[in-house]
């Protein structure tokens, strides 16, 4: 029922899940009556032979003139035009049956033939073609084809138009409006996000009953930005408030609107409007906002685009909010938004939608470990502890891939195992099999990685690390080291950011140490080891030369997060050098670390590369077992502790 309003709503409106039906059923119907029409015009013509078909029967020249010779014929026509002969036998005279007419398949122009036929008293005609079976055969062969094309093009031409074609988009609505009347989704099913939900639970009240707050003249947000990285459920969230009031759910996305034609942006953001506001109370979500709403003012002017958020503005400050419309888009470059998009009345909320902390990232595994088979000894709060900085779409990505695998190891439900080979694959990709390291590479591999993986143990002295391995990735490394921390950290000290330089950089510095040379393989470490430094100086204030100065502001916070400097430039190569010192730094003190514990890297170095992937547990039994044949020889057991207190930077 509520569908069938909606498309009287919107005659000449195509977009929306059930508008998208009608017009898929509309173009069926088409392509049913022009299947119909050639049916019928084919059945007209075979028909019409048949007819003919049904009562002649063709015979050779020569049977006929059996026929003729033996008496067994009345009459005969000749038809030139046709090239035949029409006999009529005497009635039950022929042996071919009765009723029938017979026609010869050729016409000989046998000039005696009439002559015969007076001296065997056989009526004689001659004619030509009938006058009304020439119409119809005009109507069949030259009329109807053309009726056909005509109607093939018209059909063409809708097609195209409707799918924004030059001439009928220009001023009509194609955008692509996803509708959907209950979203089914609810704030269960969005984990964590706490305070984002917090903030939109009004607008759910609001949908739900928009006249409590009118009626005290509260004026309602009639818009909200959900603001954050991509993959942290904004769609989600959009859709959870849309089935929390239960009210039907537009979406589209920035880029639907961004045309090639001036006005055809605008013409659709009017025609979303006007169709919104047929349901409302309802939800209408923006995907990827920034597609329309940059500013204004950059020097890529686009008028297209500007019209389109022109005219975007002007529906916001023209609706009728007392009907319960809520608009809420999405965005990850919030910086790029033009002003007047957030000022009051439009996008005045922001709700963040930030990647999820551990709490948020341990919901979000429940979430979608719901519907999927786990064996009892998985713990989820391992996983959640080791995919830090992780969105949730990923985390969503993880527990389907882990599903997957059980699946394709023969086994019914999803193992620990499995839960941490997906973490891998989504962090690093997947492993390579066929790529095979040579002898010597794979060395270096292991070296590389036992480097780092040593000076994590020395440093911390815990057992930081998951898993070290040599087997590549599809995503490019060749091997790495996976760390859990043991709990989420927001905060960073000085002494914490250098030890996680130092392990960076030890990958390097053990490459040194045992071959005196260096490879490329460093070259992920050092771009991290040097963003963590630059960092450090530029914008934490941890170095002596500019101490609490801030050098660099971070643009596009949600996306990349890369910093922009704000300084001279000669404080530019001061920073530089800065940068460079810390790391040397580290450098230094990751390779006098691993000189120190040779004896352990050269052993666990054996040891992965005989296994190609080991475990923390197992890195961690052998290292203390070298630790302690160390010391016992050299009988100093103070040793490790005296690495660690030596040197604090
Ligand atoms: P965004 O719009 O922010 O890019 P989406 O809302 O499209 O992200 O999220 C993609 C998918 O990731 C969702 O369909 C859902 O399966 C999963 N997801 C993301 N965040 C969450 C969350 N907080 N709780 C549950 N699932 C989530
Ligand atoms: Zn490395």
């Amino acid at each position: 029922m509520e569908n069938q309003n909606n498309n009287q709503n919107n005659p000449n409106q195509n977009g929306g899940g059930s508008d998208n039906n009608h017009r898929r059923n509309n173009r069926f119907s088409w392509i049913i009556c022009l299947v119909a029409a050639l049916f019928v015009l084919f059945s007209f013509t075979y028909m019409s032979k048949q007819m003919e078909a049904g009562t002649l029967k063709e015979i050779t020249y020569s049977e006929f003139i059996d026929l003729l010779e033996q008496g067994k014929l009345s009459a005969i026509e000749v038809q030139p035009d046709k090239e035949r002969i029409v006999l009529t036998p005497v009635s039950g005279g022929v042996e071919y049956g009765v009723g029938i007419t017979y026609y010869t398949g050729y016409f000989p122009y046998d000039t005696g033939l009439q002559q015969r036929c007076e001296e065997a008293g056989i009526k004689y005609a001659a004619t030509y073609t009938d006058k009304t079976v020439t119409i119809l055969d005009i109507i069949l062969s030259y009329v109807l084809p053309f009726v056909l094309i005509y109607v093939v093009m018209i059909l063409l031409f809708r097609m195209l138009t409707k799918n924004g074609g030059m001439m009928g988009s220009v001023g009509k609505s194609n955008a692509k409006v996803y509708v959907e009347k209950e979203t089914g989704v609810t704030f269960k099913d969005v984990a964590g996000q706490d305070e984002a939900k917090e903030s939109v639970t009004e607008l759910v009240d609001f949908l739900h009953n928009p006249g409590k707050y009118t009626r005290i003249g509260a004026k309602l947000p009639k818009g909200a930005l959900l603001v954050g990285p991509p993959g942290t459920g904004k769609t989600l969230l959009a859709k959870a408030v849309a089935g929390e009031a239960k009210v039907p759910f537009f979406s589209l996305s920035g880029s639907d609107f961004v045309e090639m034609f001036v006005g055809v942006g605008a013409s659709r953001v009017r025609d979303l409007f006007k169709q919104a506001q047929s349901q409302a109370p309802c939800i209408v979500f923006i995907d990827e906002i920034d597609a329309i709403g940059k500013s204004r003012d950059s020097h890529y002017g686009n008028d297209e685009r500007e019209q389109t958020l022109n005219q975007l503005l002007s529906e916001m400050d023209g609706f009728d909010t007392s009907k319960g419309i809520v608009i809420l888009a999405a965005t990850n470059r919030p910086e790029v938004l033009d002003k007047a998009l957030l000022r009051p009345g439009r996008f005045d909320r922001r709700i963040i939608v930030d990647k999820p902390d551990l709490k948020g990232r341990l919901e979000i595994l429940k979430v979608h470990a719901k519907n999927v088979l786990m064996h009892d000894s998985v713990d989820l709060e391992a996983i959640a502890l080791a995919t830090s900085g992780v969105v949730g779409s990923d985390l969503a990505n993880m527990i389907n891939e882990a599903a997957i695998l059980a699946v394709k190891e023969g086994r019914t439900v999803v193992t620990q195992e499995d839960l941490f080979e997906s973490v891998e694959v989504v962090v690093a990709g997947k492993e390579k099999k066929d790529r095979i390291l040579g002898a010597e590479e794979k060395k270096i591999v292991a070296y590389h990685e036992i480097g780092h993986a040593l000076v994590t143990a020395v440093e911390k002295k815990a057992e930081p690390v998951q898993k070290i391995t040599i087997v590549p990735r599809t995503m490019g490394t060749l091997g790495y080291v996976m760390q859990v921390p043991e709990e989420e950290k927001y905060l960073m000290s000085k002494e914490e950011l250098m030890a996680r330089l130092t392990m960076l950089l030890a990958g390097r510095a053990a490459e040194e140490l045992v071959f005196g040379s260096v490879t490329t393989g460093a070259s992920n470490d050092i771009e991290r080891a040097t963003s963590i430094a630059r960092a450090m100086v530029t914008q934490y204030g941890m170095s002596k030369k500019f101490g609490m100065m801030g050098l660099e502001s971070v643009e596009n916070r949600y996306l990349d997060g890369r910093p922009v400097l704000n300084c001279a430039d000669e404080t530019a190569a001061e920073i530089d050098h800065e940068v460079m010192e810390i790391l040397d730094r580290a450098y230094e003190r990751a390779f006098s670390l691993l000189g120190e514990n040779r004896d352990p890297l050269d052993r666990l170095a054996a040891h992965l590369i005989e296994k190609e992937t080991i475990s923390g547990k197992e890195f961690m039994e052998i290292f203390r077992e070298a630790k302690r044949k160390d010391t016992e020889e050299e009988n100093d057991p103070e040793i490790i502790s005296d690495v660690a207190a030596e040197e604090k930077l």
